[in-house]
């Protein structure tokens, strides 16, 4: 219940009496609900409104919380709900809620004349989420050590005749097998000019000696996220590659040393930057240095150029420069890290070694 009472004084700054969460990490954060649906809160109630199919799951899932079984859609129960608990300024999360959905709110409420306004919010359960506590923390690194055992066993499964596709069944069933729940995102494994698209996803491609190979791969524990990239080289790599490989690695590394608790996330992202355009190839260096993880592969912070974040303890997130030179290869060399004591501590375990 700590979670809700932060997310209350939340509600209250922002001048609201009330919220309604959809977003399933959001639910699942707040109510240790696992299914869909609703949550409003305000600041005496915390109610999971939801339809049959998951009455019985909430009550093992959300001691403690009322719930309300519900038939009809959004704009038919939410302004009777709301104003029968005394709240007339109800936050919703703008991103999850349709435009359709939100007019026929918008008409419900002028029709039956209740005294409410809807105000849209984005972000406020997640800046909470960006924060982990000790016993998430228990669960990424679950997630992380999986991964990279996952990664380290199935590395010799990338080789010459092997296509992509075949590669990353082989990865996803590694994960599995070692108890990922699922994968929290499509593993991608791609090779020679494949792995100069940073969101490739495998193809009948086979993988030859002589190219580069990206793979990407998370794994999942308790509900949270790892993110794991690394590049393999077939073979001998060229002068430029290796020099690509190590501006890359040399700007991770950089990036990791110097990320500091309390400095924004686009200066963490420049640290990275910097050293990718010193070496010539800033305009490779086509996406952020990372991202939060957590419940969700991407949440926040996010470190980027234009970010606006702040960085704080307790954050976890990706370091992951990469370059990628169309028609020819990539790098991208992806870490995960936590903030603690002003400083960036690595918790990915898995080797870099560009030769298999
Ligand atoms: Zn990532």
């Amino acid at each position: 219940m700590k979670r809700l009472q932060k997310l209350r004084k939340s509600i209250a700054e922002k001048a609201l009496d009330a919220l309604l969460i959809s977003q399933p990490e959001n639910l699942r954060y707040l109510s240790g609900f696992t299914g869909s649906g609703w949550l409003l809160i305000s600041g005496r109630n915390a109610i999971l409104v939801l339809d049959f199919l998951y009455v019985e799951q909430a009550k093992g899932e959300s001691p403690g919380f009322e719930i309300m079984q519900i038939k009809q859609d959004l704009h038919e129960w939410l302004p009777g709900l709301v104003s029968d608990l005394g709240c007339h300024k109800s936050g919703f999360e703008a991103n999850l809620i349709s435009h359709d959905a939100y007019q026929k709110l918008a008409e419900a409420i002028r029709s039956k004349q209740v005294n409410l306004e809807l105000v849209p919010t984005t972000g406020i359960a997640e800046r909470l989420r960006s924060i982990k506590e000790p016993e998430e923390l228990v669960f990424i690194t679950k997630a992380v050590e999986l991964a990279d055992a996952a990664f380290e066993q199935s590395k010799g499964m990338i080789r010459p005749g092997v296509t992509e596709k075949e590669a990353a069944w082989h990865i996803e069933k590694t994960l599995r097998e070692k108890g990922s729940e699922g994968v929290p995102f499509e593993v991608i494994v791609a090779s020679g000019p494949n792995s100069a698209l940073p969101h490739a996803r495998p193809t009948d491609k086979t993988i030859r000696s002589g190219e580069p190979v990206i793979i990407d791969m998370g794994a999942r524990v308790g509900g949270y996220c790892s993110d794991l990239s690394r590049t393999l080289f077939l073979g001998r790599p060229d002068k430029t590659f290796q020099k690509v490989y190590d501006t890359v690695l040399k700007a991770q590394a950089i990036a990791i040393e110097g990320t500091k608790s309390e400095m924004t996330a686009s200066e963490a992202d420049q640290l990275a930057r910097r050293v990718i355009e010193q070496a010539g190839y800033g305009d490779a260096f086509g996406h952020g240095l990372g991202h939060g993880v957590g419940l969700a592969v991407h949440e926040y912070p996010k470190l980027g150029p234009r970010s606006s974040d702040s960085l704080a303890d307790g954050m976890v997130f990706t370091a992951e420069p990469g370059i990628y030179l169309a028609g020819q290869g990539g790098v991208r060399i992806e870490d995960m890290v936590v903030l603690e004591n002003g400083k960036a501590r690595v918790l990915t375990k898995a080797d870099r070694d560009l030769s298999v």
